[in-house]
């Protein structure tokens, strides 16, 4: 059985919020880690997975406004070197939209032992949660990945993907920028769209419109993902209601577990 290893470090998915779609692998590290540095992203059923770590936040929105990406990279460095066994635990999966190129850098040029485990995208999720396929070879032969925050004024995918499923990750609040975007690269204003708000969290939400409709779309509750296809053309609001009933995720409260000075010997 995995169990974490004192000087290494550990970059873990933490997967899409509900604590059963963490993988055992993950989940055995958590229950035996020393500190977890984590996004903020990562919900409290989820650290309460960490039974006996201190918890670090190290989020945009954790309270700690002006941590740099630099300062964690040295933090992750500098507890495996106290011979800690260390988490760095994103949401979803740790290689995908979460700056892990940088702090696998750090740790290589430090000569720290690490290993990647790898979680369930937030693509992933949204797609189950809408049953749906993201490739269907009747419709969506490829699927692309990309960030809505940087959409104003560069392309985002290549004409050649005209036929693929689209998933947006962090769309923001501006559906008109990406909807413009998306048409500009030549997508039918018909095509399915889907905004799929916490998907696998208890509070999930769904709306389904059109590219042409994208713009006049509300934003729902972060974290939210965008996906647009030919393959969610199917997809009726009215379906959600019987995959909602099936989740259990229990409400967890926070483990008290944030303090600085509490970092185990
Ligand atoms: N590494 C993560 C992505 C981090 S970027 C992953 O693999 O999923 C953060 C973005 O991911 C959010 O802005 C949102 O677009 C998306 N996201 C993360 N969790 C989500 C969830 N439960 N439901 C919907 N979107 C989610």
């Amino acid at each position: 059985m995995t169990v974490a290893q004192r000087g290494t470090v550990y970059l873990v998915g933490a997967g899409p919020g509900d604590p059963e779609l963490l993988t055992l692998k993950a989940a055995r590290l958590l229950a035996t880690a020393d500190v977890v540095l984590h996004d903020d992203l990562v919900p409290a059923a989820v650290l309460a997975q960490a039974e006996r770590a201190l918890l670090i936040g190290v989020g945009k929105r954790c309270g700690r406004k002006n941590i740099s990406q630099e300062q964690i990279n040295v933090m992750l460095v500098d507890q495996a070197r106290r011979g800690l066994a260390v988490i760095r635990l994103k949401s979803g999966d740790p290689l995908v939209f979460g700056r892990a190129g940088e702090e696998l850098d750090a740790l290589r040029s430090a000569g720290i032992p690490f290993e990647v485990v790898p979680g369930i995208t937030a693509a992933f999720a949204a797609a189950a949660a809408l049953g749906r396929p993201l490739t269907d070879r009747r419709s969506a032969s490829s699927v692309s990945f990309s960030v809505g925050h940087h959409a104003a004024g560069s392309p985002m995918e290549p004409a050649s993907l005209a036929g693929a499923t689209r998933v947006v990750y962090m769309p923001g609040r501006d559906f008109a920028a990406i909807a413009a975007q998306l048409r500009r690269e030549g997508l039918p204003g018909g095509l399915p769209c889907v905004i799929v708000s916490r998907a696998a969290q208890p509070d999930r939400q769904i709306v389904r419109t059109t590219l042409e409709e994208l713009e006049h779309a509300a934003p729902l509750p972060a974290p939210s993902i965008l996906l647009a296809g030919e393959t969610f053309r199917e997809v009726q609001p009215e379906q959600f209601e019987t995959f909602a009933s099936c989740e259990t995720v229990p409400a967890a409260k926070p483990p008290d577990r944030s303090d600085l000075n509490r970092i185990p010997d």
